[in-house]
């Protein structure tokens, strides 16, 4: 895939970026950046496949609730410095659209951390906000509400999004960062691999 213009859109819109050819390759790069630090993790199935969990403790104070699940860990991990998650979906012209349900991922996209890393696999990539929205809710958001077990329509049927109104529903908060944040670093790290979802 060609990032070129991808790179010059987010750049243009005050994010750094890089691109790795595998998720090795990017977990290396952030151990290599990242020690004595603390950093929280966003609910992610990228930084699991990654393993970037166990590749940061070593030389870092981690915190993620998908380790020790509970409301008391995310609050423990929105008090980091720098903070890792992917995105549900990303555009080609520079913007980053995420659904959650308790909002502590979405929180600290827009407000808390001084860095934040955006770990983009190929697959969430999308050409607009719209297509994007629509990734959200019909690819993201049902394969999330399987993983968890919600008793969705989506995740009974596991084709698309019934905009239900399920008190198991996981989209409660939709985010669109359009530029960084006022006072934030934020990178994107491109990886050219299909990683989470
Ligand atoms: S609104 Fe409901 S049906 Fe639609 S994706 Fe979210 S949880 Fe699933």
């Amino acid at each position: 895939m060609d990032y070129s213009q991808i790179k010059k859109n987010f750049e243009g819109h005050g994010f750094t970026t890089q691109v790795f050819s595998t998720k090795e390759d990017a977990c290396c790069y952030l151990t290599d950046m990242l020690q004595n630090q603390t950093i929280g993790f966003g609910g992610s199935e990228t930084l699991k496949e990654m393993g970037l969990f166990e590749a940061l403790q070593q030389k870092n104070a981690v915190v993620w609730h998908n380790k020790i699940p509970g409301m008391e860990v995310r609050k423990l991990a929105n008090c980091a410095n720098v903070y890792i998650s992917s995105a549900n979906a990303i555009t080609e012209t520079g913007e980053i659209v995420n659904i959650d349900a308790t909002g502590n991922r979405v929180a600290m996209t827009a407000f808390g951390p001084q860095s934040y890393y955006y770990i983009i696999g190929r697959n969430k990539i999308t050409a607009n906000i719209s297509e994007a929205y629509s990734r959200c809710k019909n690819v993201a958001a049902p394969l999330n509400a399987k993983r968890l077990g919600a008793k969705t329509p989506c995740a009974v049927r596991g084709d698309k999004c019934y905009d239900c109104n399920s008190p198991s529903r996981i989209c409660r908060i939709i985010s669109i960062i359009e530029r960084v944040p006022l006072g934030m670093k934020c990178e994107i790290i491109f990886v050219d691999q299909e990683l989470g979802y």
